[in-house]
């Protein structure tokens, strides 16, 4: 019997973590943050003083990342610890996120991460999230979304979201970022950001999340 797997793909700030959390949480599914793995390696790399030019070094890097998820109690984040280190808030900077979306443009980058994401697949099954989830990493995937918004939304929930967490952000810088991370992530020749042929794309900056999430329990039971 093999287990399935929900490949979720779209643009930073999309709402696509939000999203396969709580897809997660409704199905009693695992949860992949493909994400975090580059932006671990991109951590890794500053923490090691390794230029984000040096393809074989992060290759290396990437290829032995020491990285545990430890599940927190009951709904709280997975706590993240890279080398002993506790990193949970430290990846979710917007420095790591360029960085991360630097590194995450080399194929053998993006090689060495392929086995690790693989391996999140558990019964009774996977919620992936990324930006190839359905296009490189599950391309057998009986359900993939692609979750779209525009930047000047995605920047304002990012925003939002850095505020809430006590970091500090610029509106403007964000929006910057978030068009220069879509142009590296949506036009690099390895594992471009775009919709599998056979993705349902929706689009966020319309609808609030719980309709997305809605609407994506529907797909889930009418594929079982
Ligand atoms: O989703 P998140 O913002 O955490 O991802 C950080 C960066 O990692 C993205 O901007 C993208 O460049 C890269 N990434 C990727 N493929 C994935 C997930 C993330 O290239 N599956």
């Amino acid at each position: 019997q093999e287990v399935p797997v929900i490949a979720v793909d779209g643009p930073s700030g999309s709402g696509k973590g939000t999203l396969c959390k709580l897809i997660a949480r409704s199905l009693g599914w695992h949860l992949l943050d493909s994400g975090a793995l580059y932006r671990l390696t991109a951590l890794a790399a500053r923490h090691h003083g390794v230029s984000l030019d040096d393809t074989e070094a992060l290759e290396v890097l990437a290829a032995h990342l020491d990285v545990k998820f430890l599940a927190g109690e009951q709904d709280e984040e997975l706590q993240i610890v890279l080398e002993g280190e506790e990193v949970t808030l430290a990846i979710r900077t917007e420095e790591v996120g360029a960085d991360a979306s630097v590194v995450a443009a080399l194929g053998p980058v993006r090689e060495a991460l392929l086995s690790r994401q693989r391996d999140f697949v558990h019964a009774p099954g996977l919620v992936a999230d990324g930006r190839d989830m359905g296009t490189v990493v599950f391309p057998e995937a009986p359900l993939k979304i692609y979750l779209d918004a525009s930047a000047e939304e995605r920047a304002r929930r990012r925003y939002n979201q850095l505020i809430s967490k006590g970091l500090g952000a610029s509106l403007e810088a964000i929006l910057d970022d978030i068009r220069a991370r879509d142009d590296r992530d949506m036009n690099r020749a390895v594992a471009p950001l775009k919709p599998a042929p056979d993705a349902i794309i929706l689009d966020s900056t319309k609808m609030t999340i719980d309709e997305v999430l809605l609407a994506v329990l529907d797909e889930a039971r009418h594929r079982g």
